[in-house]
């Protein structure tokens, strides 16, 4: 499988404005971001997509929404809300084959998105 940007920012090999990270979660800066604040959390272990986790990855899912929740409480975002998306496959509009959550607040968000 061939290393994505994101995997190059897990690994220190390219720069990103982290915000967190730890053994097993990395988050930093959206370049484009899409709202205020607008943070990508992802696994280290380089899972192309949301459809390509496994039953074993139930754990790192589950800490992937968990580090969203505590960076938006970091951002101070959580009182007034965010949302959290992950976008799978080219109909998602997914662009980087690297499992990430986006985690966007710090305006109101429409619903549905486009
Ligand atoms: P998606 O379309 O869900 O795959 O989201 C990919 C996101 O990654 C987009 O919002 C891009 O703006 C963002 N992005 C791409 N390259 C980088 C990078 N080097 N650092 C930070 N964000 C990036």
């Amino acid at each position: 499988m061939s290393e994505t940007i994101f995997g190059k920012i897990a690994n220190g090999e390219v720069e990103a404005d982290l915000v967190y990270e730890d053994a097993e979660v990395v988050a930093f800066r959206d370049l484009n971001p899409q709202a205020p604040v607008h943070i990508l959390v992802i696994p280290r272990k380089p899972i192309p997509t949301l459809s390509d986790a496994e039953a074993g990855d139930a754990e790192l899912l589950g800490r992937l929404l968990l580090t969203a929740a505590k960076v938006a409480e970091q951002e101070g975002i959580a009182e007034q809300g965010y949302r959290t998306v992950i976008n799978c496959r080219a109909g998602g509009g997914q662009t980087v084959y690297h499992l990430h959550v986006h985690l966007l607040g710090g305006r109101p968000l429409q619903w549905p998105p486009g």
